[in-house]
């Protein structure tokens, strides 16, 4: 099941995606009571709003071996944890704004879990009963800062530096999402290309150690690491993420006003 978001005069509205329509729905996933409605457009290609409003978004940092060793980086021992603010979540179609303070603006490719309901210190191997769906994520980064500063959460914050969407994929199970492909194209020419495999910490392990140090709440999203590739955005360039079974976000990149 493809779930998601429009925003209308009325706030924001569930739909879901199927047989290249899209319905209104009522109720919300969070407590699954989610009835699929009337036909809202008969094309289903149509950009839906960001398809969570997240109260956080948890990050994993260096998930990916070869990622870690294009920055001369170690792998850590456990999971390397930071947060992007919710305010920096924008949805399919929407512009990543390259700020006036970054000169070295990067995509990064990667797998979004969103949780579906509240938990702490759950144990990986009920880790999975929590997820929601899986979606597509960029996690934009403002190198040079990221670099500058001891902590990250200049270079990962600015507004419109996390791409979701478009669609939450709820039929995925953990064996699936934990083989699906991975990539990243720039103006259609690819950059990543990884699998969720070749993760060092995998979804429901990374669920279980952040559940050790804070609550997940239901629509909170977990970033789950980029592989190699990254490299520079400028403005004019289409930057898409694409991973297999769950869909293609695709963002222009513009400068700021
Ligand atoms: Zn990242």
């Amino acid at each position: 099941m493809r779930i998601g978001r429009i925003e209308t005069a009325g706030g924001f509205e569930w739909v879901m995606a199927e047989e290249g329509r899209i319905r209104r729905c009522t109720g919300d996933p969070f407590s699954d009571n989610l009835v699929p409605g009337a036909v809202l457009v008969a094309d289903a290609s149509t950009p839906p709003a960001p398809p969570v409003g997240p109260s956080k978004i948890v990050c994993v940092g260096r998930n990916y071996v070869a990622h870690a060793a294009e920055h001369g980086a170690d792998v850590p021992t456990e999971p390397l944890l930071f947060l992007k603010p919710p305010s920096a979540v924008i949805g399919h179609g929407s512009a990543i704004v390259l700020p006036e303070l970054s000169h070295q603006v990067e995509h990064e490719a990667e797998l979004a879990l969103v949780i579906g309901r509240r938990c702490r210190s759950v144990a990986p191997e009920r880790a999975w009963h929590s997820v929601l769906g899986v979606t597509c994520a960029n996690d934009v980064t403002g190198r040079d800062l990221q670099r500058a500063d001891a902590q990250w959460t200049r270079g990962k914050g600015f507004d419109t530096f996390c791409p979701l969407g478009p669609w939450i994929v709820t039929n995925l199970s953990e064996d699936e999402v934990g083989d699906l492909g991975v990539s990243c194209t720039v103006n259609g020419e690819i950059r990543q290309q990884a699998r969720t495999s070749q993760m060092v910490f995998a979804p429901a392990f990374l669920i279980s150690y952040i559940t050790q140090v804070m609550t997940l709440e239901p629509g909170d999203v977990i970033l789950t690491g980029t592989p190699a590739g990254v490299s520079p955005l400028h403005a004019g360039d289409e930057v898409t993420v694409e991973i297999e079974r769950v869909g293609t976000l695709t963002n222009p990149v513009i400068s700021v006003e």
